[in-house]
């Protein structure tokens, strides 16, 4: 009981197998799934930033084309004024057909030197006899050259930009100046070129600055004219540097963007994609993985069950073995005859089949002198009185030959007690030599002995003892002079119906046997027995 709980305390080699492979499996794949999440993220990211760099690059190229254009128009429509001496239709007329011709302008003006406003297109802008009064217009008349402004808010109260170019008169003095605006909350030439394509079905979008960090262009147009120069890529802008960066956005969402500067105008343009896009991409790619996987790794864990089963099944029957010595019944359990695949398996079978045959031996040896009188090598009292026990048990009849030197204390006395052994160990070499297959000889104890003879009857046994009687009279005993000995018979269950009384009866024949004077046999007889005074 005890035993059984101890032989099933601690883990099962087969389940630490398990779950170090199951461990280590788990890990690696964890770790490779890790690596590969961050490596295509950092890869993916990379390339996202890239592209939108080379975005940026482009609607730049194509914003400063567009910036170079204007100024181009508004060049050819101040050369045109300066030429000659025009009426005040034909000059309408100009910047009406200016207007409709290219589609950069919401509106046109034209400002002589002193600031007062003479051509408007659309004519119904209701600025036509007016003075300028934005700073805008005013830096134009003072510095006298092209310029692009910045966004601001016009007298009529849009937000605009404009693009103006000087005008000089024949005699070359200066005239005022031409200016284009854009309506920035209108529909204009940036919605036209940029935001054809709004925000883009994964999130990307891009926005124009100017060289304050005022929104020029948002496909949220609500938020054109806000200031976002707090945003790192726009500070990054306004410090004159193109370049990709991760940001966060005014809602803290993050997006990973690329920068390029407009030179014509001192703007900057950002294209951006949010980070959740690449996020969610290289999740996609994982959790394809992951479900292409999970049934190999299914696979690979059931067959290290499978192996370590094969493994451990015959340590743990090794183990078994091993602690069924305890409670003796190692011979029971049988090592396997066939080799195992297993080096180390093998390698402990063969130990332990060794150390089982070295116990087997020895539990023999034990066994034998556990049964064997020491001195004559005959069956011990023990023994007989077990094969006695389990004959009677069984209902075996048999036969009792009970045995007694004669005189031998004499033996003793005259040739000192080792010459007496010698004599024991000669009558048991005899009483060997007289037994059948199926006979016990033992030594009763000191000169007395016993021949156990089953399904023999009396006077089968009275033969027997006759037998050997007389063989001790006429061979010389170690002694040089002949021994004798004197016997008594009884049998069972014919004579005695117990155990006890029939080895009563045989010694009670055997004291007869000596009474008649020694060196005879005497078979029990119960009615002389009962005559018997003593
Ligand atoms: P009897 O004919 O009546 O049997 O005479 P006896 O001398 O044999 O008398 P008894 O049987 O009483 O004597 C037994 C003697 O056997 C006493 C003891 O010294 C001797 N003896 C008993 N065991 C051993 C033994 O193992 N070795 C030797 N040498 N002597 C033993
Ligand atoms: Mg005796
Ligand atoms: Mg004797």
């Amino acid at each position: 009981m005890s035993a059984d709980k101890e032989r099933k305390s601690g883990i099962r080699l087969s389940l630490i197998i398990i779950i170090v492979v199951f461990f280590s499996v788990v890990v690696s794949y964890a770790l490779s799934m890790t690596i590969g999440y961050t490596t295509q993220k950092k890869s993916l990211t990379e390339n996202t930033l890239e592209l939108n760099q080379i975005t940026a690059n482009e609607l730049s190229r194509t914003t400063e084309t567009i910036i170079q254009s204007m100024q181009d128009t508004l060049k050819s429509a101040s050369d045109y004024i300066s030429s000659g001496q025009w009426k005040q239709e034909d000059l309408q007329q100009q910047i009406d057909f200016l207007r409709g011709s290219v589609p950069y302008f919401n509106s046109v003006v034209i400002v002589n030197a002193a600031g007062l406003v003479t051509v408007t297109s659309p004519e119904a802008l209701q600025l036509k006899g007016t003075t300028v009064s934005s700073e805008q217009s005013k830096e134009a008349l003072r510095l006298r050259k092209p310029l692009i402004s910045d966004p601001y808010r016009a007298s009529t109260g849009r937000l605009i930009i404009m693009a103006s170019y000087p005008i000089y008169d024949r005699d070359g003095g200066y005239a005022g100046f031409i200016g284009g605006s854009v309506y920035l909350q209108e529909p204009n030439v940036f919605q036209k070129i940029l935001g054809q394509q709004g925000v883009n079905e994964n999130g990307s979008y891009y926005y124009v600055v100017d060289s304050r960090g005022n929104l020029i262009y948002h496909p949220d147009a609500s938020r054109i004219g806000e200031n976002v120069s707090d945003n790192a890529i726009v500070k990054q802008l306004l410090q004159g540097k193109s370049g990709q960066l991760t940001v966060e956005n005014s809602r803290s969402i993050k997006f990973l963007a690329g920068a390029a500067i407009i030179p014509a105008a001192g703007w900057g343009i950002i294209s951006q994609t949010p980070a959740s896009v690449v996020t969610e991409s290289v999740e996609e790619v994982i959790a394809k993985v992951v479900l292409i996987s999970a049934p190999i790794m299914l696979l690979v864990l059931l067959i290290v069950i499978f192996v370590s089963h094969r493994l451990s099944s015959p340590l743990n029957r090794l183990a078994h073995l091993a602690s069924s010595l305890n409670s003796g019944a190692a011979q029971t359990v049988r090592l396997p005859d066939r080799k195992h695949w297993n080096y180390e398996t093998n390698e402990l079978y063969s130990a332990v089949s060794e150390a089982f045959r070295l116990l087997d031996k020895r539990a023999e040896e034990f066994s034998n002198q556990a049964h064997t009188d020491p001195l004559t090598g005959l069956t011990n009292r023990r023994l007989m009185d077990a094969i006695v026990s389990r004959w009677a048990e069984e209902g075996v009849p048999f036969a009792v030959v009970m045995m007694d030197l004669d005189r031998f204390k004499a033996v003793n006395d005259t040739y000192g007690h080792q010459m007496g052994d010698e004599v024991l160990r000669f009558l048991a070499r005899h009483m060997l030599e007289e037994k059948g297959t199926n006979d016990y000889c033992c030594r009763y104890g000191g000169e007395e002995f016993v021949f156990l003879l089953p399904f023999r009857t009396e006077a089968q046994a009275y033969e027997i003892a006759e037998k050997l009687r007389s063989r001790i009279e006429s061979e010389t005993s170690p002694t040089g002079k002949p021994v004798t000995l004197s016997l008594g018979i009884s049998s069972y269950p014919l004579q005695a119906s117990t155990v006890e009384d029939l080895f009563r009866q045989a010694d009670d024949a055997l004291y007869q046997a000596k009474q008649q004077g020694r060196n005879r046999t005497i078979l029990y007889d119960a009615a002389a027995a009962t005559v018997e005074p003593e």
